[in-house]
């Protein structure tokens, strides 16, 4: 399992580089690499029988050689077919070599996505067979893998499939009582059937062995951990000092009930016999970031400096201005350091001494700089915002460099508290469950792409009182197979549709960095009115004076990510707006959509959304960003997470060290576990 992924046969030093792109580099590390979906292959339908957004499969009679027509970037090749005098139309793109592979007169059998279009039914980019050779895929469940530019479905498939023929079966390691209890598949069936199931009965059996193992030796390396952390005693105790109250008073609001309730059971930990090990969990805008400041200040004025961990650069700048800001403003004079990838050398340099030489209060940066290559003088706090996972190994790391500071995560992640309790087990739970009092609650609406020229009015009104707009997209460059409103395109559109007086600039991942900062720096300063962007601006973002929120083709983001896009507005005490623009008009998309129309909770949504999947939707869920689990999943899977959260508490009380003979193959997956760097509990 430990081998390198090059020991397959068939897979080269330069294949192997595409998988490490997908994270796999080992043996094992390919076989956890599950499908994300699987295809079947049903049987073709009839032309009165397609349904419009549904991949299918049909039986086309060619009449006449394929037209190939060039438009400005695509050569485009279409064939009409007939049947009954219903007519469905395929194209593809920039494959001008298919009007030599089809020969008139024959039969083909075409599958692909059905869309209408311009009141027509047509199929792009189809795949194609002979009767044949569709004969031959007829009725079996292909994997469907994650992929990466240059890596193909076929090459991960016969990667997978010569892995596991290639390998010696593993023992069982759960208790032969658990699986009994459980109804759990062996463990070597459930790895061949996730790959390549037979049937779907299979396929879900395998799928609930494989869950109930990835929460169960998850939860069994969290409790072993937290009998470890229990004992540890808090080596930077700090007292309560004046200066929190110094900048409580400077603030320009007051806290709400429930950020004074959580800093109080900050305080009790800062202050405590214990080392602080806590997660703040808080919807969206409900005031995170001046909680966690509190703590810093208190830790800083102990003597002690203070790290604030973000998940991108931009919000990491962010946070390091807007606490500058308001320690300016309260007159205290701590030292802020920002740390960031896009920084020159020198002023890494400048910064990393700052902060071994403690000259540096607070750091401010990315979890990857924070975490790897700095040494701080004295770390008393470690603040890490917006990690929806914890990793179990933070603490580790830290205290392999001999340090044992307070820790506190804090996320927006709307998991429900029972779920939250179960997976971050060795952490203490405080929740700001109550909006800042002057927020006016988010006015949404829900309409499809003929509303844009009212909504571009309606944002210039809003430009000329004074405030600023995002609009969301949901690719950055233009893609033929996928009509989606893009980035860079939509701009240009944009500035045309509106008065030139309005700013307006774009913004997506795949910029530098630099100008990442520059264009966020501007849209915060409102010297930018307007900002298109793709989802980067999703987490964390404050520009209070910003309120409205346009997403294009909404249907394309998952609940969870529109709440926290929508999050991104309604910050100040202006009223705010959320258009979501829906790119198809189908049932489903419109329930989806009003349920964030309907509410602005995020727990609410969760719920909601959950309920609408269904049970049904094995693996669509895990796209929505939750809790990154390799297949489980939080919400559809609670009843299996439950189940696994029990069966390890009867276990270790049972055998706390998993000691006896019985449990030998057990612990030694568990080992196998832990050694993963980056503690993310593996399969
Ligand atoms: P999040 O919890 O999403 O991280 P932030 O900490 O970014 O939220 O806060 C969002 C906005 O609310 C900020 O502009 C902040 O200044 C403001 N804010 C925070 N607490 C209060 C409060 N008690 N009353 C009014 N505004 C507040
Ligand atoms: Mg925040």
């Amino acid at each position: 399992m430990d081998s390198p992924i090059t020991s397959i046969k068939g897979i080269g030093e330069k294949t192997a580089m595409l998988f490490h792109r997908v994270g796999v580099h080992t043996v094992g590390e390919l076989l956890s690499y599950y499908p994300r979906t699987y295809d079947i292959y049903e049987e073709p339908v009839t032309f009165a029988n397609l349904k419009t957004d549904e991949i299918q499969a049909v039986t086309g009679f060619l009449k006449k050689v394929p037209s190939v027509t060039k438009t400005k970037r695509y050569a485009v090749t279409t064939v009409v077919l007939e049947e009954f005098g219903e007519y469905l139309h395929l194209t593809w793109f920039n494959m001008p070599f298919l009007k030599n592979t089809f020969i008139p007169g024959n039969t083909y059998i075409f599958r692909g996505r059905v869309q209408k279009k311009k009141g027509r039914l047509v199929m792009e980019q189809p795949e194609y067979f002979t009767p044949e050779a569709y004969g031959e895929k007829l009725n079996t469940m292909q994997p469907i893998y994650g992929l990466t530019a240059g890596l193909s479905n076929k090459t991960v498939a016969k990667a997978v499939k010569q892995a596991l023929d290639g390998r010696n079966l593993n023992l069982e390691y759960l208790p032969e009582e658990i699986r009994m209890n459980q109804e759990l598949a062996e463990y070597n069936f459930a790895l061949q059937t996730i790959h390549f199931p037979v049937k779907w009965e299979d396929l879900l059996l395998a799928r609930k062995r494989l869950v109930f193992d990835e929460f169960f030796l998850f939860i069994l390396a969290l409790r072993q951990m937290r009998e470890a952390a229990e004992v540890r005693k808090n080596e930077c105790p700090c007292k309560p000092v004046k200066e929190t109250e110094q900048l409580l008073s400077s603030l320009p609001y007051e806290l709400t009930g429930a950020q004074k309730r959580v800093w109080r059971e900050l305080l009790e930990d800062l202050s405590g016999e214990g080392v602080m090990s806590r997660l703040i969990q808080g919807d969206v805008g409900s005031g995170k970031t001046v909680v966690a400041l509190l703590a810093l200040v208190c830790a800083v004025y102990n003597g002690y400096q203070g790290a604030l961990m973000a998940p991108t650069e931009v919000l990491a700048r962010q946070h390091g201005q807007s606490i500058q800001e308001m320690l300016d403003q309260a007159g205290l004079s701590v030292r802020v350091v920002v740390l960031t990838g896009s920084m020159s050398a020198k002023e890494k340099r400048t910064a990393y001494e700052q902060i071994e030489n403690g000259q540096a209060e607070i750091v401010v940066g990315t979890h990857a700089l924070i975490q790897n290559q700095v040494h701080f003088q004295r770390l008393g706090l470690v603040v890490t915002d917006e990690q929806h996972r914890f990793g179990v190994r933070q603490r580790e790391t830290l205290a392999d460099k001999g340090m044992f500071p307070h820790v506190l995560v804090m996320s927006a992640t709307p998991i429900p508290r029972t779920l939250a309790i179960i997976l971050y087990g060795d952490l203490d739970i405080s929740v700001l469950d109550e909006l800042p009092a002057n927020r006016l609650p988010i006015k949404n609406c829900v309409v499809d792409e003929s509303y844009r020229p009212a909504a571009y009015r309606f944002m210039e009104k809003e430009i000329d009182k004074g405030r600023q707009v995002y609009v969301i997209c949901a690719m950055v460059e233009d893609n033929p197979e996928l009509e989606l409103e893009n980035v860079v395109d939509y701009t240009e559109k944009l500035k045309a549709a509106m008065k030139p007086s309005v700013a307006i600039a774009y913004l997506h991942g795949k910029m530098k960095a630099s100008e990442k900062n520059e264009i966020m720096e501007r849209f915060a300063s409102g010297e930018l009115q307007v900002l298109v962007s793709t989802t980067v601006v999703e987490v964390g973002v404050n520009v209070p004076n910003a309120t409205v929120m346009m997403v294009e083709n909404a249907e394309r983001f998952g609940l969870a990510q529109l709440h926290q896009l929508r999050g991104r507005v309604g910050r100040g005490k202006h009223q705010s707006y959320c258009i979501f623009v829906s790119g198809n008009d189908s049932p489903d998309t419109k329930k989806r959509l009003e349920i964030l129309g309907k509410s602005n909770d995020g727990f609410y949504i969760a719920s909601q959304d959950l309920k609408l999947r269904g049970p049904g939707d094995l693996f669509g869920i895990r796209q929505s960003g939750l809790l990154e689990f390799k297949i489980g999943d939080v919400f559809t899977d609670a009843g299996i997470l439950k189940a696994a959260s029990e069966e390890a508490a009867r276990l270790l009380e049972e055998d706390p060290a998993l000691s006896g003979e019985e449990h030998r193959e057990l612990r030694k997956r568990l080992d196998a576990c832990r050694m993963l760097g980056d503690g993310k509990v593996s399969l």
